[in-house]
């Protein structure tokens, strides 16, 4: 009998599982004995990552967006729009229900929808909400308004955490600094805040490293600050504990969740997140034990960081684990937590080098000390060209 793997969510995680298993089973795919569907509600990926540049040119849209049947092998079926948009998982079942009404059966799940912006859970911030994290439009009005701002107190709010990526808002501060500082030479008419919801920023050295230049940047941080509310008449906001910043621009990173429906399929845990084993990616959690259904990427539990290369390096497991299943070969290859935090600390201009490096952990074992370099730049920025047609593709 024909086995069907089914993927919810064509974005960097779900297309390299894609492209993965098209390569690996292209003999059983012809010989019409296994199909792989992959579903997004979109036609278009966007490289998320990104975001964080484009206030400040450094790449532009067409930089960050393709559509994914560029992306994604012509072996794997693809469904985006309608027939795309999940509206409904049942795991008891084995059943995925779209939009249009249409409805998918596996043997194999991997759902992989991202994570989702939600505003209106901070009283206020959706009136005032200047956001390079959540799409190319906000990233370029941010963009439009700080060329428009001559002076004045740009506040930074990580609202609360999970997020992916939570390096992004440090590595915006500090190209902020260095595109005021070096570009429009005019960094002494504005104060920059950092609000950070937590008190560490990120692992140890990553917080020993980030502290020490966000103070020899003049980048002011506020530590333990989540968001709780904001008041765009008076230009002020507040932390959950009653304390008030009043700011001239906001740019604010909105506290994140899944997907509605998953909640509403009843997968989701008290977190709101999507459980699973650590280290098999498996469904754990209220709908049950499923060892078919893989969770990877974003939408996965609160206490796996959320970035793109922990995306890719889960994507790597469940495909590897999905073909050996396939295959019926008994062996298991565990995800050991491997992630990675690229951040920047100087942008390239005439007058500074640009300077990033991507550290890089997994489960209880931190980053060394390290520093930021030219090289680390450089590769940063290639990275993005990469993206499309190495990573997303599933050749490394
Ligand atoms: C501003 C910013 C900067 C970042 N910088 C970095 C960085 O420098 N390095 C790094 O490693 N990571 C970075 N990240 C994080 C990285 O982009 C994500 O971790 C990565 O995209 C997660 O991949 P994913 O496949 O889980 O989700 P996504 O890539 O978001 O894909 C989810 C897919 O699910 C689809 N979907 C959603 N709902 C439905 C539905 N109902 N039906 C069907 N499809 C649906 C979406 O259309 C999307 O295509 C950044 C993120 C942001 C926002």
């Amino acid at each position: 009998m024909k086995e069907k793997v089914l993927i919810l969510g064509a974005g960097y995680a779900g297309s390299v599982v894609a492209n993965k298993l098209a390569r690996e089973f292209r003999k059983k795919i012809a010989k019409d004995e296994l199909e792989i569907t992959i579903l997004d509600k979109s036609d278009t990926s966007i490289n998320q990552g990104g975001f964080t540049f484009l206030p400040f040119g450094l790449y532009t849209p067409e930089d960050i967006i393709r559509k994914r049947k560029k992306l994604i092998s012509p072996r794997v079926n693809t469904a985006f729009g309608d027939d795309g948009e999940v509206t409904s998982v049942n795991l008891n079942n084995k059943e995925v229900a779209v939009k249009s009404g249409k409805k998918y059966i596996y043997n194999y799940l991997v759902i992989a929808m991202g994570a989702r912006a939600d505003a209106d859970a901070v009283p206020g911030l959706a009136n005032e909400l200047n956001t390079f994290y959540t799409s190319i439009e906000g990233a370029m009005q941010v963009g439009e308004k700080l060329r428009n701002l001559e002076k004045g107190d740009i506040v930074i709010s990580v609202a609360s955490m999970p997020i992916p990526c939570p390096g992004a808002p440090v590595k915006f501060a500090f190209l902020l600094d260095s595109y005021l500082r070096n570009i429009r030479k005019n960094r002494e008419q504005f104060n920059l805040t950092l609000l950070w919801p937590m008190e560490p920023i990120g692992p140890p050295e990553f917080n020993k490293l980030v502290s020490g230049l966000l103070k020899e940047k003049n980048i002011e941080v506020k530590r333990s600050f989540p968001l709780g509310k904001v008041d765009a008449s008076k230009k002020e906001l507040s932390s959950k504990e009653g304390e008030t910043i009043n700011y001239d621009l906001l740019i604010a990173v909105p506290p994140h969740k899944p997907q509605k429906l998953l909640a509403d399929s009843g997968l989701t845990d008290e977190k709101g997140w999507i459980p699973c084993n650590k280290t098999t990616l498996q469904y754990r959690g209220p709908a049950g034990n499923h060892d078919d259904v893989y969770i990877l990427g974003d939408n996965g539990p609160a206490d796996i960081l959320k970035t793109g290369i922990g995306a890719h390096y889960q994507a790597l497991v469940v495909s590897q684990n999905l073909i050996n299943e396939i295959y019926g070969n008994k062996i298991k290859v565990p995800y050991e937590g491997e992630t990675g935090c690229p951040i920047i600390t100087e942008m390239e201009t005439p007058v500074s080098a640009g300077e990033a490096y991507i550290a890089t952990w997994n489960y209880g074992v931190m980053p060394a000390p390290f520093k930021p370099t030219k090289m680390g730049w450089y590769m940063y920025r290639m990275y993005y060209y990469l993206h499309w047609d190495m990573s997303v593709k599933g050749l490394f």
